[in-house]
C-alpha cells in the first residue's frame, strides 16, 4: 500500500516558514510583501481560488487586495488596472485569475504585468527564465509538485519521470523542473501513441490531463511514484482527480490524494513567489 503524500500537512509546514521568514523581513525592512489579486466576472470556481489566495496571504502575514471587476470589463480598464498596480510600491506581486471572459484577452494582460511582479510565473521573460533553470519565480503547480516530492524524500535524479499533459501552466514547466532535477522526463499528451506503455516505465508519473479517473492500475509501474495535478468536479460535486485512486494506491510507493495533495501546494508556492518579490523590489 502506497504512502499518502499529504500536501495539506506538507504546505502548512512551508506556509509557517513563510510567515517567519515574512516577518523577519518585515522587522528588517518595515516592507510588508503585497499580493493583488484580479478577477473579472463571477465564475465560482476562481471566486473560490482568490478567497483562498486572500485568506492564504493574511495567514502568513501579507497585504493583500482583491479587484473584483464586473463581467463587462473592458480591456483597457483592465490594462490600465494592471498598469497602476505595476507601479504602486505597496503591490509586489500582481495575479489575473484565469480564465477572464471570452472578450478580453488573456495574453494581452498577462504580458502587461511587469515581469518583478509576475507571481504567477506566466510572463514569457519568467517562462524563459524557468526554461535556463535559473528563475526567480516558480512555477506554481509544478513548483509544489517538486517541494512534496523533496519532502517526501524522493530521490529524481536519474529516475524515469513521466508527464501526461504539456501545458504552459503545469505539464511543460513540470517537464522542465524534473529535468533540472536531473530525472529523464517523457512528456505525453493527447497524441501519444501506447500512452499506457509509456507510462508503465515511469519511476515518478505526474498526471495533469482534467480527465477523472484517467490514469488506471495498468498504466502504472508496481512500486512507482505517483503525482495527481487534476481536479476534476464529478456530477454529485465531488472533487477528483485524473488517476484512479483506489486502483493505483496498492500498487504505487508512494501517491497524492485529491483533494489535499497537489492542491494546497499551489497557493503556497504562489506566497513564496510574492515573498520572493518584495524581496527584491
Ligand atoms: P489543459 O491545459 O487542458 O491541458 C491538458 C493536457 O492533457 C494537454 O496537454 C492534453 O494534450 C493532455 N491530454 C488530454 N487528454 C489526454 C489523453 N487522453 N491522453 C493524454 N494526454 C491528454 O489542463 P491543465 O491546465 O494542464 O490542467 C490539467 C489538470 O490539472 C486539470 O484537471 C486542472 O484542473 C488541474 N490543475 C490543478 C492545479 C492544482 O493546483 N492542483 C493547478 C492547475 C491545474 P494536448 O496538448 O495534446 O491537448
Amino acid at each position: 500500500m502506497a504512502i499518502r503524500i499529504d500536501g495539506k500537512a506538507i504546505s502548512a509546514q512551508i506556509r509557517e516558514e513563510i510567515k517567519a521568514e515574512c516577518a523577519a523581513f518585515v522587522a528588517e525592512t518595515g516592507i510588508l510583501p503585497g499580493l493583488a489579486v484580479i478577477i473579472v466576472g463571477e465564475n465560482p470556481a476562481s471566486q473560490v481560488y482568490v478567497r483562498n489566495k486572500k485568506k492564504a496571504c493574511e495567514e502568513v502575514g501579507f497585504h493583500s487586495v482583491v479587484y473584483e471587476l464586473p463581467e463587462g470589463t473592458e480591456q483597457g480598464e483592465l490594462n490600465a488596472l494592471v498598469d497602476r498596480l505595476n507601479t504602486d510600491p505597496t503591490i509586489h506581486g500582481i495575479l489575473v485569475q484565469l480564465p477572464l471572459p471570452k472578450h478580453l484577452d488573456e495574453t494581452e494582460v498577462l504580458l502587461r504585468i511587469d515581469p518583478n511582479k509576475d507571481v504567477d510565473a506566466f510572463h514569457p521573460y519568467n517562462v524563459g527564465n524557468i526554461m535556463i533553470g535559473d528563475y526567480r519565480f516558480l512555477p506554481c503547480t509544478p513548483a509544489g509538485v517538486m517541494a512534496l516530492l523533496e519532502r517526501t524524500g524522493v530521490e529524481i535524479a536519474g529516475k524515469n519521470c513521466v508527464v501526461i499533459g504539456r501545458s504552459n501552466i503545469v505539464g511543460k514547466p513540470m517537464a522542465m523542473l524534473l529535468l533540472h532535477a536531473n530525472g529523464t522526463v517523457t512528456v505525453c499528451h493527447s497524441r501519444t501513441k501506447n500512452l499506457a506503455e509509456i507510462t508503465r516505465q515511469a519511476d515518478i508519473l505526474v498526471v495533469a490531463i482534467g480527465r477523472a479517473d484517467f490514469v488506471t492500475a495498468d498504466m502504472v509501474k508496481p512500486g512507482a511514484v505517483v503525482i495527481d495535478v487534476g481536479m476534476n468536479r464529478r456530477a454529485d460535486g465531488k472533487l477528483t482527480g485524473d488517476v484512479d485512486f483506489a486502483s493505483v494506491e496498492p500498487i504505487a510507493s508512494a501517491i497524492t490524494p485529491v483533494p489535499g495533495g497537489v492542491g494546497p501546494m499551489t497557493i503556497t508556492m504562489l506566497l513564496k513567489n510574492t515573498l520572493t518579490a518584495a524581496k527584491k523590489a
